[in-house]
């Protein structure tokens, strides 16, 4: 059952259906200070939020999670880790770059939703402004499939099972690309244990189910199942 939404950043394809999602499902809003005020004052809309620091943990339920900051052009973004009874899960989107901290934060996930934004050479050829695409960019912009696929190098671990490859630009990117380069990436590694799945916007992808965390392996590994 869905008790709550956790809320990044007040970017509008983060929030444009909040306030009917909200109501309709009749659950609370989880953002810090800032993403609130800056939501107000984009969608003038009323929803019952509940406020977190970033850097703190909170429940939602009885789940705890646990909020970082990422480098992103908004007000105070954040990632997520949920701690769930099958392990955790690492929640990154909408990062210009990989961090310490944030590398630090999802060491140790079962799953990890990962942002490949864009593929260089596409955006590269895309018609949009030059200023976006320096925005898309920049070290405050979003993770191509390559800066995906070389922070994928510091995240693998003992732990880490899924990956789900989230955030997907419709023009600068294909689900298929994104798997391949940061696929190729990990068979370099031998992280090829993995399972790596690539979302789509218009798309669910399959419920992943996730029974309690077995003994892990360990890494380096090859094709070690658990
Ligand atoms: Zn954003
Ligand atoms: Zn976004």
């Amino acid at each position: 059952m869905l008790t709550g939404i956790l809320l990044t950043h007040e970017h509008s394809d983060h929030i444009k259906g909040i306030k009917v999602l909200a109501a309709k499902l009749g659950i609370p809003i989880y953002c810090n200070q800032w993403t609130l005020e800056a939501v107000k004052a984009q969608a003038q809309c009323q929803f019952d939020a509940r406020i977190f620091q970033t850097g703190h943990s909170f429940k939602v339920g009885d789940v705890d999670v646990d909020s970082f900051s990422i480098p992103h052009d908004a007000c105070d973004p954040v990632g997520f880790v949920v701690h769930t009874e099958g392990g955790k899960i690492g929640f990154l989107t909408d990062l210009g770059h990989v961090t310490r901290l944030v590398i630090d934060r999802v060491k140790d996930v079962r799953v990890l939703v990962l942002e490949t934004n864009y593929d260089q050479k596409l955006l590269q050829e895309a018609k949009r402004p030059e200023s976006i695409k320096q925005r898309i960019r920049s070290r405050h912009g979003h993770l191509s499939n390559d800066a995906a696929a070389e922070a994928m190098e510091a995240m693998v671990s003992d732990h880490l099972e899924h990956v789900l490859l989230a955030h997907l630009s419709r023009d600068c990117n294909s689900p298929e690309l994104a798997r391949r380069v940061v696929g190729e990436r990990l068979r370099d590694i031998g992280g090829t244990h993995l399972n790596l799945i690539s979302t789509q916007q218009d798309h669910p992808c399959a419920t992943l189910p996730l029974a309690p965390a077995q003994v892990s392996c360990s890494w380096p590994g090859n094709a070690v199942r658990r």
